[in-house]
């Protein structure tokens, strides 16, 4: 039985006269306590499709289903309900909030739910051991390489106890050695029974998950559809 569903979805963007259809009749089922990577190449609609996985754009056509139940575009209290709670959105760029600490990055969706300060430096700190970060719990992000920055951004995401992670081109900025660490934190995500969908250009990468299917022009093929190798094994 699918967690997520998405049935006959279309985007198109729109600039003038210009239309640019960027999913075309996407279909896809994840299925509770995978670990899914979507691959493709640049452009071909990766993130779009996990925007609207993640509740953060709205699909021009076709209908997105959570645990069975149709997600209304229209309800801003859903989307906001889904998008703390059941999905959690890991951005390519990371997007850390660089005048806060670590601690205060990790914890900030706990406190828009108003869980009290115990509490929240107890889960921060369980997040952080989860992705070896607890020592850099004090730094700001200036402080932090590229992949220590990629770790705090995947605990942040953890915080709420997403049921779904969601993570777009997760190792896009990364070396292979800290593609390989943030590999090995996603597989042990997954074997602690996380659902998770990772978006990304990288075949080598793609191929660690247990399931992969392909994005191109806007339209999803199963399989990978190209050469494999086990680089990041
Ligand atoms: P990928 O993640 O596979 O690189 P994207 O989903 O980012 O693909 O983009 C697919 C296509 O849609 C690209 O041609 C991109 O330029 C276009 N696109 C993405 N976001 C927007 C937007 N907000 N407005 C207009 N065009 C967009
Ligand atoms: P990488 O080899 O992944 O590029 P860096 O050389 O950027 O890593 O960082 C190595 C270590 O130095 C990390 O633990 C990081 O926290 C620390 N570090 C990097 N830049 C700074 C800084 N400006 N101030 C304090 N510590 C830093």
């Amino acid at each position: 039985k699918p967690i997520l569903k998405l049935e006959g979805v279309t985007k198109v963007y729109s600039s003038g006269t210009r239309h640019q259809m960027v999913l075309r009749d996407v279909n896809l089922s994840v299925f509770e306590g995978e670990f899914l990577a979507v691959v493709g190449p640049s452009g071909g609609g990766k993130s779009t499709l996990l925007n609207i996985l993640g509740c953060l754009i709205t699909p021009d056509n076709g209908s997105y289903f959570v645990h069975g139940k149709k997600v209304n575009w229209k309800s801003t209290r859903q989307l906001s309900h889904l998008r703390g709670g059941v999905l959690a959105t890991v951005f390519q760029g990371f997007e850390l909030v660089s005048h806060w600490a670590v601690s205060e990055n990790v914890e900030v969706g706990l406190r828009m739910r108003s869980i009290p300060k115990g509490k929240r430096i107890q889960t921060v700190i369980e997040m952080l051991r989860k992705v070896g970060m607890v020592q850099h719990i004090h730094k700001y992000p200036n402080e932090l390489s590229g992949g220590e920055q990629q770790r705090v951004a995947i605990a942040r995401a953890l915080c709420t106890d997403p049921q779904v992670l969601l993570a777009d081109e997760p190792t896009g900025n990364l070396d292979p050695e800290n593609t390989k660490e943030i590999l090995a934190i996603f597989r042990n995500l997954h074997e602690q029974g996380k659902t998770i969908v990772m978006v990304t250009h990288d075949m080598k990468v793609a191929e660690q998950a247990q399931r992969v299917v392909t994005l191109r022009g806007g339209r999803l093929e199963s399989g990978m559809g190209f050469g494999a190798s086990d680089e990041y094994a």
